[in-house]
């Protein structure tokens, strides 16, 4: 699961939360609660009020920022359609940082999703529209299927994770080039 969470880009964490179609088996975001939840894991923000027509809401926004960033990896483009989407909910005023008076810290405004679901369009449009948009790939693990944003000054990232499908690349080099 915390693999999941590796992009480097708020916006990509948060389209491996699950989605529409094929992707439904990867959900994590059954309830409001569970919205509640993984945007503030993904955020860093605690207590996310998420209001009865959220969980809905937040699906083009997620399924927009996935389909955008897997077109991008494959040398696309965004869609007018998923371009809209994020727009829109860009518009939305985003979470509001504040110092934390006593100990040095940030914490949020009494935030809430649609201010979440904001700030993660306001991510994607940011990435989509500069230069890291070329830098968007698909882990090339063939069993893993994770965005990453490769920020490498080389440019050759290749995995989502170096600990996991990194290492077991590795692995699976070393025993064809070493049959046991
Ligand atoms: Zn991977």
């Amino acid at each position: 699961m915390r693999r999941r969470f590796l992009t480097g880009r708020v916006s990509l964490d948060f389209s491996h939360t699950g989605g529409d179609g094929d992707w439904a088996v990867w959900e994590i975001l059954h309830t409001p609660a569970d919205l509640a939840h993984w945007l503030g894991v993904i955020l860093s923000v605690d207590d996310v009020a998420v209001g009865p027509g959220d969980l809905a809401a937040m699906r083009p926004v997620r399924m927009a920022i996935a389909v955008g960033a897997r077109s991008l990896a494959a040398g696309g483009s965004v869609s007018a359609a998923d371009v809209a989407v994020l727009n829109a909910a860009a518009t939305v005023p985003p979470l509001v940082p504040q110092l934390t008076p006593s100990t040095p810290g940030v914490s949020f405004a009494a935030p809430t999703a649609p201010a979440a679901l904001s700030t993660l369009a306001r991510d994607a449009i940011d990435l989509f529209g500069g230069p890291l948009a070329g830098r968007i790939r698909v882990c090339a693990a063939a069993d893993c299927g994770l965005l990453l944003v490769d920020t490498s000054r080389p440019g050759r990232r290749r995995w989502c994770s170096m600990q996991r499908c990194g290492n077991l690349a590795k692995v699976r080099g070393h025993r064809q080039r070493v049959p046991s």
